[in-house]
């Protein structure tokens, strides 16, 4: 890859923060680092996955596969590699090494935590199931491997609707985003579906600070705005917006908007930057949110990791957990294909 390469496709995303200057510059300091690493992945037959979180240049310059938690999870089970270097938070990492058990998994950042995935214990949960004998436990994908161990099955935002619609139990204890559980009971209702949800404490500290308010005052300012936003966002802000929906489906509206159409898109600041990049005929306004857990992986560190693998954090799960954390990934895929 050249310098005037990476530039074209990162020259249309706005200075949000100082991790957003993407001058020529900065994209020929890069092309060192990039062609390293794309060498050192041929050598160790390795791939690379990143999360529409993580910075655009890492998605446009090495990464072999991007996406949302759903989307990488199953291009987890496709791969023939013998290296996973997975640019994102350590449950996603765990995700690929429960679909990848014998392949080694390498999470490169050094902010590996998600403040939601954290939010629950194994010790909570497993009091939630002395409390619900009876229920079905749903967890988000965005859970420990030991949290997804005493679930049924896990749910990602793209496709938690329909498989709460396909449970039959009409008795779930959903963990552990208590503002997602809102926003599914809430179109559950409107799909004439009842269900008695028990909902946990838990919440993503990017998407939780967007208010309604905001909402109003872009909308003020901003004529035609269309407001996007994640199921993990607050049921006032979802009620306000004109879609709500997982990355990969917030892509896929904008993808089939009208060119020129301005957006609020709320959600952490990565997916805004690589939709400036990839649809330049859009305006996206406003909202750089960033998560410091994903952009903690950056191309210094996956070279580093790549580089001295022995010294990266390489992913790994006790057999029991991961034969029953699996079981409840393959229920998601079960009901996802119903
Ligand atoms: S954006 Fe929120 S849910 Fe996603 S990794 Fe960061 S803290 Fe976790």
């Amino acid at each position: 890859m050249t310098a005037q390469e990476l530039y074209q496709r990162l020259k249309t995303i706005q200075p949000g923060s100082v991790l957003c200057n993407y001058s020529m510059e900065a994209c020929e300091n890069m092309i060192p680092m990039i062609n390293e690493i794309i060498e050192l992945k041929k050598q160790q037959n390795a791939v690379i996955f990143a999360h529409s979180y993580v910075s655009p240049e890492i998605i446009y310059s090495v990464a072999d596969f991007d996406g949302d938690s759903f989307k990488l999870s199953q291009d987890a089970t496709k791969i023939n590699a013998d290296r996973i270097i997975f640019a994102a938070v350590r449950f996603m990492g765990e995700t690929a090494k429960i679909l990848n058990p014998h392949k080694q998994v390498l999470i490169p950042g050094p902010l590996t935590g998600c403040s939601l995935a954290d939010s629950i214990t194994v010790n909570q949960i497993e009091e939630l199931h002395r409390i619900y004998p009876n229920h079905t436990f749903v967890c988000y994908i965005n859970t420990t491997a030991e949290i997804k161990a005493q679930c049924d099955v896990c749910v990602t935002s793209s496709n938690v609707i329909d498989i709460f619609s396909h449970i039959e139990n009409d008795k779930i204890v959903f963990v552990p985003d208590h503002l997602m559980g809102q926003n599914v009971q809430a179109e559950l209702e409107k799909k004439g579906i009842h269900k008695e949800i028990v909902l946990f404490d838990g919440c993503c500290y990017v998407h939780e600070q967007y208010d309604p308010e905001m909402i109003r005052f872009f909308r003020e300012q901003n004529p035609g705005l269309k407001v996007i936003s994640h199921p993990e966002c607050h049921p006032g802000v979802a009620l306000l917006s004109d879609f709500v929906g997982s990355t990969g489906q917030m892509v896929q509206y904008i993808r089939n908007s009208p060119k020129h159409t301005p957006f609020l898109l709320l959600t952490e600041c990565g997916l805004n930057a690589r939709m400036q990049s990839e649809m330049p005929d859009h305006t996206f306004i406003g909202s750089c949110s960033m998560c410091k857990y994903m952009k903690s992986n950056s191309l210094s560190n996956i070279l580093e990791t790549l580089r001295h693998p022995e010294k990266a954090l390489s992913i790994e799960i006790e057999d029991s957990v991961q034969i029953k954390a699996k079981k409840c990934i393959d229920a998601m895929f079960h009901y996802a294909s119903l």
